[in-house]
């Protein structure tokens, strides 16, 4: 199995906005919640069952808060990915690795 896709460690930061997570290759990615939250993958948020599994563009990182956010809850899902929990009851999307961390900000530079 690719290192780049296990999970070895997962911290909220609430204070700062962020999900952090280090792969299994040592890299560490590091998600402003409200990217996180509007890449959410499920049906109702990605528009239709059309608009599944596209690839997130990953500057989607970079748009400023619209609020706090707090993750309340992570599920980890088999072994291929994660379910979180929002302060705003959402909780549906279903985040597989391959999925985040392709989309990590930090390797694509944008923050
Ligand atoms: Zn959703």
């Amino acid at each position: 199995m690719d290192t780049r896709y296990q999970l070895q460690k997962i911290t909220v930061k609430s204070e700062l906005q962020e999900l952090q997570i280090v792969w299994g290759d040592g890299h560490q990615s590091r998600y402003p919640m409200e990217g996180l939250r509007r890449s959410c993958p499920c049906v109702f948020c990605q528009g239709g069952h059309g608009n599944m599994g596209k690839p997130v563009d990953p500057n989607i990182f970079a748009e400023p808060s619209t609020r706090k956010w707090e993750i309340t809850n992570i599920t980890q899902v088999g072994n291929y990915a994660l379910q979180f929990s929002w302060n705003d009851g959402h909780q549906t999307g279903i985040y597989r690795y391959e999925r985040l961390r392709d989309m990590c900000p930090v390797e694509h530079g944008i923050i």
